[in-house]
């Protein structure tokens, strides 16, 4: 019934394919087309004979537009589904639009390289209009709206777990629970154990710059930033138990601030444990997270990329991790006329992800929504001409699909709420 161009191969993707795989009614074929043509390889030998998904595979440069584009041109996809790292999100947009293909992503764009001064300039201008420091903002492809609109297409932003689902559970809040929701809190905890003293869960780079960056918040119509680390709660999560979460700025607040009407607060909170805090700050300290290259005996070196092939694979995270995440939206507001608080939440089984797909809960929370965004699109469940974030869409497809397809959800209707 459809024919989906899948970029990039790791962790998040891989999770994305075999999933597409379980749902051949809907993805008839795919092509896993990424820079290391021998990792797609490597999957689709894996899921060939499992599946009746016709699986192709090619090499890509997704920072090359004319190259992403020949490519769709060739295969002739009904959307692209970008799991490549957020650098790559421009590229791809206009290839798509250079093709007419529509577009679906998990994470906004954020540059490679922040001492590009063209860059540098918008960036430090937007941090003076809009008060937050977050090298990552929704302002780049919020800006493709028009072309998408103009050329007939679809793009859909953020469809990962937050960005994505925690955006979707806030319009199914809404939807069905509230009139008016009055604060958002979305609580992203990961109680699972790799194990090793330190490492990252999804792509280390990604990772550890959303980390040790400024917190924010938002709240009445403006943002508040934070130090790094600055605003700690303890929170005892379902199924997880007691743990130390701290504030930092995310993704979703932008877009949810925005399509949200009436909401008055919106912050963002994940849990880290000690060991992971202070080997992250030592490494900061030394300079190892730095984004700007250094001369090493005559060779140039980027010390948070050399930091990545120290540090272990997230990907080979999956057989050692366990224990449970939990990810979900705590909302207050009123409905007729009464205060009301829900939580809405999702727990994720490290080990039974590594079961059924080989991959541990992390990229499983992320690789299957961006499924299930790309089959809303595909299935015309979700419509329209433009850019869009997920909240914008109708929820109740999408929640259903969450039911269905692995990442089950709960309504408390008496949580406990953070401070
Ligand atoms: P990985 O680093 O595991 O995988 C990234 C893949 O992209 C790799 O296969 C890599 O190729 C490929 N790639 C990188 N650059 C290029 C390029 N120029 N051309 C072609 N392919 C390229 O990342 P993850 O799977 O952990 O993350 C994927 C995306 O998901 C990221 O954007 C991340 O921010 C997002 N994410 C979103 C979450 C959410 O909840 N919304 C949560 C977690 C992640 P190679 O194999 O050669 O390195």
């Amino acid at each position: 019934m459809s024919r989906l161009l899948i970029i990039g191969c790791g962790g998040v993707a891989s999770v994305a394919v075999h999933k597409c795989c379980q749902n051949s009614e809907v993805f008839t074929e795919i092509m896993i087309a990424s820079r290391t043509v021998s990792k797609c390889e490597a999957l689709k030998a894996e899921l060939e004979g499992k599946t009746s998904t016709k699986i192709t595979t090619a090499k890509v440069d997704a920072d090359n537009v004319d190259e992403l584009a020949a490519l769709m041109e060739s295969y002739k996809p009904d959307a692209v589904l970008n799991l490549a790292l957020p650098y790559q999100d421009l590229t791809i947009m206009d290839a798509c639009l250079k093709a007419g293909v529509n577009y679906i992503d998990t994470a906004n764009y954020e540059p490679e390289d922040t001492d590009d001064p063209e860059w540098r300039a918008i960036y430090e201008k937007r941090c003076k209009e809009e008060g937050f420091t977050a090298y990552f903002d929704y302002s780049w492809q919020w800006a493709y709206k028009e072309r998408f609109e103009k050329a007939g297409l679809m793009a859909l932003l953020g469809t990962g777990f937050d960005p994505g689902v925690t955006s979707v559970f806030t319009a199914y809040a809404l939807k069905h629970y509230f009139d008016e929701i009055h604060t958002i809190d979305i609580l992203d905890c990961n109680g699972g154990d790799h194990g090793y003293p330190f490492a990252t869960n999804f792509n280390p780079e990604i990772n550890l710059r959303e980390v040790s960056a400024n917190g924010s918040y938002w709240e009445n119509g403006h943002w508040v930033e934070t130090e790094p680390m600055e605003i700690k709660r303890e929170y005892n999560f379902p199924q997880v138990g007691q743990k130390d979460m701290y504030l930092l700025h995310h993704e979703e607040i932008e877009a949810l601030a925005k399509n949200i009407p009436g909401v008055k607060r919106i912050r963002f909170f994940m849990t880290f444990g000690q060991s992971y805090l202070t080997h992250m700050k030592c490494l900061e300290n030394v300079g190892m997270l730095s984004t700007s290259p250094v001369e090493y005996n005559g060779q140039e070196i980027v010390p948070i990329q050399f930091l990545k092939a120290l540090l272990p694979d997230p990907a080979s995270l999956g057989p050692r991790t366990v224990g449970k995440t939990n990810i979900g939206c705590i909302f207050t507001g009123v409905k007729d006329g009464k205060e009301k608080t829900i939580y809405i939440y999702n727990v994720c089984d490290h080990q039974e992800c590594y079961k059924e797909v080989g991959s541990q809960a992390v990229s499983y929370t992320t690789g299957v929504p961006a499924m299930i965004g790309a089959m809303m699109m595909v299935t015309g469940k979700w419509n329209g001409k433009g850019v869009f974030n997920v909240e914008e869409f109708d929820p109740d497809p999408y929640m259903e699909a969450l039911n269905k397809w692995g990442l089950p959800w709960v309504v408390d209707e008496n949580p406990q709420t953070v401070e």
